[in-house]
């Protein structure tokens, strides 16, 4: 009976120890460890047995200057007058084989290791990093003090993406921060969204968003049926964006390629009831999508 005793206290100090505590949404309610909160800047989306962190990386006063071709008066619509807030999330997965970062923001002040340590987790456990494309604020958190801050990791990028910056419009800082995980990085094609779609990993499945730049990829999640895609820079401004797709901006590289994709993604989005997920999407940067008028309209989660 004792041995009996031992061997439940030694399975729960185990589980304790060998799993981050949040593995179904009421045990994120029930775990001090997995009910953050919006001060923490994380919010956890569990899908299937997987278990998806999305982090704040930065938030700042957002501007409406970055828009093409929006008209003031519909701007006046969508845009509070108080203003609103610009943010960068990255995204973390983890999955019953892998721990998997999607982007990791710029890398300011190891903010979102911190987040990571926070989730219960060292960077070098993360063994994937998926790039949804190679702007800074997106792959230069990969790189801390010169070094790379996820040794362990293979970093995963579509062709299109890394022939883009690397031989036609070379970003020097994106060459330089791949080299460091020479040997390390997996390219791949994205299938369209209208085409079967492939696993890179189990459960992680990358579709074709070109547009916002050349190789511009995003990640459908899925697990027992549930899904989520992690959906990168299809927009910069969900309160214009979402009801108006055709909008885009400044730093879109194809501005017309970005406005169908965009709406393309919106459209499959509400079409399969996938929630989306934005790195420029404020906190929880998850949201649902339904088709509205000639746009759409999003709700976040809660
Ligand atoms: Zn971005």
């Amino acid at each position: 009976m004792k041995t009996k005793m031992l061997l439940g206290l030694l399975s729960v100090i185990f589980v304790t120890i060998f799993t981050i505590g949040c593995s179904s949404r009421q045990a994120s309610v029930e775990s001090p460890d997995c009910s953050f909160s919006q001060d923490d800047g994380i919010f956890l989306y569990p899908t299937g047995e997987f278990q998806v962190f999305m982090m704040v990386e930065s938030m700042r006063e957002g501007n409406t200057g970055i828009l093409v071709g929006a008209d003031e008066e519909l701007l006046s619509r969508y845009i509070p007058e108080t203003g609103f807030q610009h943010t960068a999330n990255a995204y973390f997965v983890k999955t019953p084989d892998h721990n998997i970062l999607i982007d990791t923001g710029t890398g300011i002040d190891g903010i979102i290791a911190d987040k990571i340590k926070k989730i219960g987790l060292e960077p070098e456990e993360i063994d994937t990093v998926l790039i949804t494309h190679l702007h800074r604020d997106h792959f230069g958190g990969l790189v801390r003090d010169g070094a790379t801050l996820f040794p362990n990791a293979t970093v995963y990028l579509s062709y299109n993406e890394h022939e883009y910056f690397t031989e036609i419009q070379v970003n020097q800082d994106a060459v330089a921060t791949l080299a460091l995980y020479e040997g390390k990085i997996e390219l791949f094609n994205p299938a369209q969204i209208d085409s079967v779609l492939e696993e890179i990993l189990p459960g992680i499945k990358p579709i074709a968003n070109y547009g916002h730049t050349p190789g511009h990829t995003v990640f459908l999640i899925e697990d027992n049926d549930e899904k989520l895609i992690i959906a990168g820079d299809f927009l910069h401004l969900a309160l214009v964006q979402f009801a108006m797709p055709e909008i885009s901006v400044t730093f879109d590289v194809d501005k017309e390629e970005a406005a169908a994709a965009r709406r393309q993604l919106m459209n499959y989005a509400a079409q399969n009831n996938i929630p989306l997920g934005g790195m420029h999407i404020v906190y929880p940067g998850i949201v649902t999508v339904e088709a509205e008028g000639n746009g759409f309209k999003y709700t976040p989660l809660n």
